[in-house]
């Protein structure tokens, strides 16, 4: 009995993935888009996730469609996340540091201004400060990524509905700024919420929520359900508006996990990182017009999983490096018009295929 039912079940296995992908709906219009980015996260870190679960289906089990994205800069083969941000968040190369712009100082509008200009709802959540490369991308236009002051003012104009990470002290440091940042964006209509919990009672928008001073501590020290359930908070405010929303969401500290060499704690940002993706694909399965697109804005450590007698799982995580690597990096995508993801694109192309799907021409 125990043999049939293991042959009914390899049997069952290949028409389940396959009926997934089919189940992705291939025309369907698309009405929301989730863009999900892991910093730093390749394919190792994504394999490395999936090898400390037993190979038991992890979020990446579940993408219906998977490609791969170049993520060099205009200036370098090895992008920085400031000018990777702008390839997804913009569609233009630009050389490293540099943030909403080309390398020429040209400023160019993110998918999220685009989005808002259409009348859909923004949303940003990221565990790393506001100010923060990625984030910024999509609200900043500053030829330096440390410009967190100029980054700030920016913010404040675009006014998304949801902006929220860490970096409350860049917002009040005096050395920093010569007025008060937050009382600035509250005197603009900013609703401001200093924990999650403050942020979870309210939906009056645009929010602006600063939970840490700096980043956000690791996940390690940490309840990781915090991403997920910022996330979903979101959601649930910008899909009030029948229109549609774009929101990106960020597993910032990925990238911070490798600079640092530090398996283990990789290990807590992809559980964290993979509650929120399997939270925004339940959300997909049941939001008709919904699109999930994970992706990450460069390789960060030169990851590699060797075989190990000494490791319990029988893998060594190494690491070639504390900087960024020139790796391509895989794209994962689930929902309304997913297929469109499945290829190998520059990574400028995130940028244009939402678009196109999302804002039109
Ligand atoms: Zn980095």
């Amino acid at each position: 009995m125990r043999k049939i039912l293991i042959s009914i079940l390899a049997l069952a296995i290949p028409f389940a993935q396959s009926f997934a992908a089919d189940k992705a709906p291939k025309n369907e219009k698309v009405k929301n888009v989730i863009l999900i980015i892991g910093d730093g996260m390749g394919l190792a870190a994504a394999g490395s996730w999936m090898i400390d679960n037993a190979y038991a289906p992890t979020c990446f089990d579940r993408a219906q469609f998977v490609g791969f994205s170049k993520t060099y800069s205009a200036n370098s083969k090895v992008t920085d996340s400031a000018a990777s941000g702008t390839a997804m968040a913009c569609g233009v190369k630009t050389d490293n540091s540099m943030l909403g712009q080309l390398p020429d100082g040209t400023h160019v509008p993110s998918l999220a201004t685009l989005a808002k200009e259409k009348g859909l709802s923004t949303g940003i959540v990221v565990t790393s400060h506001v100010c923060d490369a990625t984030p910024s991308a999509f609200y900043a236009h500053v030829p330096k990524r440390g410009m967190s002051t100029e980054i700030i003012q920016d913010m404040i104009k675009a006014k998304f509905d949801v902006v929220a990470g860490g970096g409350r002290k860049y917002f009040t440091d005096p050395e920093k700024v010569s007025e008060n940042m937050i009382d600035k964006a509250v005197s603009e209509g900013f609703t401001y919420c200093s924990t999650p919990e403050e942020f979870y009672q309210t939906k009056a928008t645009p929010i602006l929520g600063l939970f840490s001073d700096g980043s956000f501590p690791m996940a390690i020290e940490r309840d990781t359900d915090f991403l997920k359930d910022a996330a979903m908070h979101t959601l649930d405010i910008l899909d009030d508006n029948k229109k549609g929303f774009f929101a990106m969401f960020e597993g910032s500290h990925i990238d911070h996990a490798e600079h640092a060499n530090n398996a283990e704690q990789m290990t807590f940002e992809m559980e964290e990182f993979d509650k929120l993706v399997n939270a925004a694909f339940d959300y997909a399965d049941t939001h008709k017009g919904t699109l999930v697109v994970i992706t990450a804005d460069h390789e960060t450590g030169g990851v590699t999983l060797l075989g190990s007698k000494d490791s319990p799982t029988g893998i060594a995580v190494n690491f070639a490096t504390t900087g960024h690597s020139g790796i391509p990096v895989p794209v994962y995508a689930y929902g309304a018009s997913a297929w469109q993801f499945g290829q190998v694109i520059e990574n400028t192309e995130i940028f244009a295929r939402i678009k196109a799907l999302l804002i039109g021409k």
